[in-house]
């Protein structure tokens, strides 16, 4: 009788056996994998059933972002093949000469930051180029340059003189000299290529932190939103804000990525394209956008703007949410992110915003 029981027991064991088994098999897992590119270490996260999916997804999210930081780069060596596969670079050896055809990526990347150019007066600037040689920073040994050097980097300057043909696809800078610099959109242009390649492959939820341009795909793992921490500009580990984050993209350009001192003061390397010197409003500006290459280009443009006009300029552009420390310690931000945002004390700065 009881060896009966016992027997009728195993099939329920078997079943149950398997219902774990394919629970398991179905359960979300999360897939993570780093790579260096574009200057800095790109982690990408991606959640999902089908192990083999995610993986496929993130290798070509970064095979996507490899071809954008190709078709950028400013600086491959003469000879090699990264030289003539860089549509900047041969933008840059025809500047003056001839028009040239490049990779629709790049016109749709020129096309923005022409239209942000003049929708900020000129304080976003990619032909800001021959200023960003003058003062070194893409090499070791960034300096003050001359007076007259900048007088004349600046004569070279100006987004007008930048010309596309989106239908023949090609672009021309139209006097000798100028230069593209593509550093304040490319990486989060790449990013946001990456989270629909990404998407395509049919991951719902990710996220793609590219040193400081961070996209998130849908809510994380617990379905609630991802958290950002926001960089404290004067402390190298510290958080001077914590951001929820879902489906949206979140850029800060920051003083403290790439600067040297002298004289007390520091010299960083986002640019006022009308001065010839570095921005002074602002210490960190992060921006908020559905799309990371947007938010890229908003979180330098607001950052070379007076904090005021920033807010102002956030304000009249619309979508768009600004966080920002200025140069004399105040914490601004737009007022939609009231409530959401929290300000962590402590930094010593003052929040001027949500009282
Ligand atoms: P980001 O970190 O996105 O703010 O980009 C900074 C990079 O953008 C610099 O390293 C330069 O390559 C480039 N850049 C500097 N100043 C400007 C400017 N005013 N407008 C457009 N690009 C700039
Ligand atoms: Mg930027």
């Amino acid at each position: 009788m009881k060896r009966r029981r016992l027997l009728l027991l195993i099939p329920l064991l078997l079943f149950l056996a398997i219902l774990v088994a394919s629970l398991y098999g179905r359960r979300s897992r999360e897939y993570a994998s780093d790579q260096f590119l574009m200057d800095t270490l790109i982690s990408i996260k991606v959640y999902g059933r089908d192990p083999k999916v995610l993986k496929s997804a993130v290798s070509a999210a970064y095979a996507e972002m490899h071809r954008i930081a190709e078709l950028v780069d400013g600086f491959p060596q003469p000879g090699t093949a990264a030289y003539n596969s860089s549509d900047v670079c041969r933008i840059n050896r025809q500047a003056g000469l001839q028009p040239v055809r490049v990779d629709p990526d790049v016109i749709a990347m020129l096309l923005l930051a022409k239209k942000y150019n003049e929708l900020s007066d000129g304080a976003f600037d990619v032909t800001v180029g021959p200023l960003m040689d003058l003062w070194g920073f893409g090499g070791d040994s960034p300096h003050i340059p001359p007076p007259e050097q900048i007088r004349s980097a600046l004569a070279l300057i100006g987004s007008r003189d930048l010309l596309l043909d989106s239908r023949q696809q090609t672009a021309f800078l139209r006097r000798r000299g100028m230069k593209l610099d593509l550093g304040a959109i490319a990486k989060g242009y790449a990013t946001e290529k990456a989270l629909q390649t990404l998407k395509k492959y049919g991951i719902r939820k990710a996220l793609i932190d590219a040193g400081g341009n961070i996209r998130v795909l849908g809510r994380n793992q617990h379905d609630t939103s991802w958290s950002i921490g926001i960089r404290d500009p004067r402390k190298p580990d510290g958080i001077v804000a914590i951001l929820p984050l879902e489906d949206a993209a979140a850029v800060t350009s920051g003083d403290y990525y790439r600067y040297f001192e002298a004289g007390g003061v520091r010299y960083h390397h986002i640019l006022d394209p009308r001065s010839g010197y570095p921005a002074t409003g602002n210490m960190t500006v992060t921006a908020i956008a559905a799309d990371a290459g947007l938010a890229d280009v908003f979180s330098t443009l607001f950052f070379v703007l007076p904090p005021h006009k920033a807010m102002e300029a956030a304000a009249r552009l619309g979508g768009v949410d600004i966080f920002l420390v200025t140069a004399n310690r105040r914490i601004l931000h737009t007022p939609s992110l009231k409530g959401r945002i929290e300000i962590l004390s402590g930094g010593g700065y003052h929040y001027e915003q949500g009282r």
